[in-house]
């Protein structure tokens, strides 16, 4: 296994540790439940240095994640920020992405657990790679989003994650990059891993918050950045037939940002242009990279 890829150093249980002595029990409960919770953060090359995109945002909806699951995280936001900032800076990377992770160690005798059950923290820091350029070709998948019913969906919890291995499992198997998936009810959820953007006569529409998605902090941070460039927004239910009456679709994400969608189900999207994403993409990625004096306080400097 090779470790560099994740820099010099990861930060485990308040200790920045060599990547490859970052361990856990295979007894831990996480390895047999599933009990964890993740972020997604990432850092730009800026003019100044990395900076941290939303990071306020991110941690607290980690923290969010832990407490709509009755689990206390044993360190403060201000400690897990700094954590943050100082695994970043460790590891020397000018961008990269952030995934602090949260989940239960091992000796516990049951699926809930007791206090002696220890919580384990660790930030991993690695390089993202360039996933732009790429074409995006998607397939409306067979398997539903989980529904807030069954599970918190604004937690961004481990098991979250099995559906969504479903859903890109079997859009790569059936031949596409990516998948949609439809919510309990039928209407446009997400992805497996971004939300998902419509562009109809120059109005922005994105499913509604109660379409099982999580609500993305790039969706709220575009939802914001569309209505600043003279964007009509619209949170709303969306049926399939309406992927294909758009003339764009996009995705949004942490590690995807703003990407345009070719095809959906092998339909073509609008005309196969995209001008309107590709404004939202660059004002985006200007705002991300510290060009946008406005935009300032979304941003953390990582010095
Ligand atoms: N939906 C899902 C299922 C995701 O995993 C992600 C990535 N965290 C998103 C949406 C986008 O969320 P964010 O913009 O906060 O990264």
């Amino acid at each position: 296994m090779d470790f560099s890829k994740y820099g010099k150093k990861i930060w485990m249980d308040g200790k920045l540790v060599d990547p490859q002595d970052a361990n856990i029990s295979v007894m831990s409960h996480v390895v047999h439940y599933g009990s964890g919770f993740f972020e997604g953060i990432k850092a730009f090359k800026t003019a100044n240095g990395p900076a941290i995109f939303r990071l306020d945002e991110h941690v607290d909806r980690l923290f969010y994640s832990a407490r709509v699951y009755y689990y206390e995280i044993p360190f403060t936001k201000e400690e897990i920020k700094q954590a943050i900032i100082d695994t970043v800076k460790v590891n020397e990377f000018e961008s990269c992405y952030i995934r602090p992770s949260i989940f239960m160690g091992a000796g516990w005798h049951d699926i809930d657990i007791s206090e002696e059950v220890p919580f384990h923290v660790v930030i991993s820091t690695w390089n993202l790679g360039d996933i732009t350029g790429k074409e995006h070709h998607l397939g409306v998948t067979s398997y539903r989003r989980v529904s807030s019913q069954m599970t918190p969906m604004q937690a961004k919890a481990i098991n979250n994650y099995m559906n969504s291995y479903l859903i890109r499992h079997e859009a790569h198997m059936a031949g596409y990059n990516e998948a949609i998936a439809l919510d309990a009810n039928g209407y446009v959820s997400e992805s497996s891993g971004s939300n998902i953007f419509l562009v109809k006569d120059k109005k922005i529409i994105t499913p509604s918050p109660a379409c099982s998605i999580l609500n993305g902090i790039t969706r709220l941070s575009l939802i914001q950045i569309c209505q600043d460039l003279g964007f009509e927004v619209e949170e709303t239910f969306i049926t399939r037939d309406f992927l294909h009456l758009a003339d764009e679709v996009f995705c949004a994400g942490t590690a995807t940002d703003v990407k345009a969608v070719n095809s959906i189900d092998r339909i073509t999207v609008g005309t196969g242009d995209y001008p309107i994403t590709e404004k939202i993409l660059q004002t985006y990625l200007e705002i991300a990279t510290g060009k946008n004096e406005k935009y300032q306080g979304w941003l953390t400097y990582v010095k």
